[in-house]
């Protein structure tokens, strides 16, 4: 580190300068150009401050918030990547601590849990429908590995945009007596509950 005098770090320009010397409180450290005053005297002061007043401190953070209601919202769309990015180096680094978390939420909430996976399946129930159909035809073996992503999309979408009382059929069953049906889009139908019953199993 280059030693110089507070003149000459103002001569150049600099933010900062190094003395070489203790300050008054025995730190060897950068120091302000602006003033002179020892950089981690600087932190150490406002980090007193900070303690100090840290109900001071979140009234204004809650004022501030609270008159600029977007800025977290617009924050976050900003830095979806970089939030992403943070979110999963952290849970690469803490995933026992983070699993152990969740299976204590969930044990200690189950009237939450209820609520969030009613309302998850209302919202998402065509995925959910498909997830399970996908789930019932891999343990039949009946999902043929030539599948493209694209009829991966279609047979969700099939799921998705089931009327309501109907139900996604196979047309030719999963599990025929003599035949079995592929889970493919072509083998794909809306079937109404009642016509679902009535269909039986004759394949
Ligand atoms: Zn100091």
């Amino acid at each position: 580190m280059v030693i110089m005098k507070r003149k000459q770090a103002l001569k150049d320009g600099l933010k900062h300068y190094f003395t070489g010397k203790p300050c008054i409180r025995d730190h060897i450290a950068n120091r302000s150009s602006k003033d002179g005053v020892c950089i981690e005297c600087a932190v150490a002061h406002t980090r007193k401050w900070q303690m100090k007043n840290s109900d001071h401190n979140e009234a204004i953070q809650k004022m501030w918030r609270e008159g600029n209601p977007d800025y977290e919202r617009n924050w976050r769309k900003n830095n979806l990547e970089k939030i992403r990015k943070n979110a999963t180096n952290y849970y690469k680094n803490n995933s026992e601590k983070m699993s152990n978390w969740y299976k204590n939420w969930y044990k200690n909430n189950p009237e939450k849990v209820k609520v969030q996976s009613a309302t998850y399946r209302k919202m998402f129930a065509g995925k959910v429908n498909a997830r399970t159909a996908k789930r019932r035809a891999d343990k039949l073996n009946r999902t043929p590995m030539w599948l493209t992503k694209k009829d991966w999309k279609n047979i969700d979408f099939f799921y998705e945009c089931c009327p309501t009382g109907c139900e996604v059929d196979h047309i030719i069953p999963l599990n025929g007596k003599n035949i079995s049906g592929l889970h493919v889009p072509e083998n794909l139908q809306w079937l109404t509950k009642l016509d679902n019953l009535h269909k039986g199993n004759n394949f």
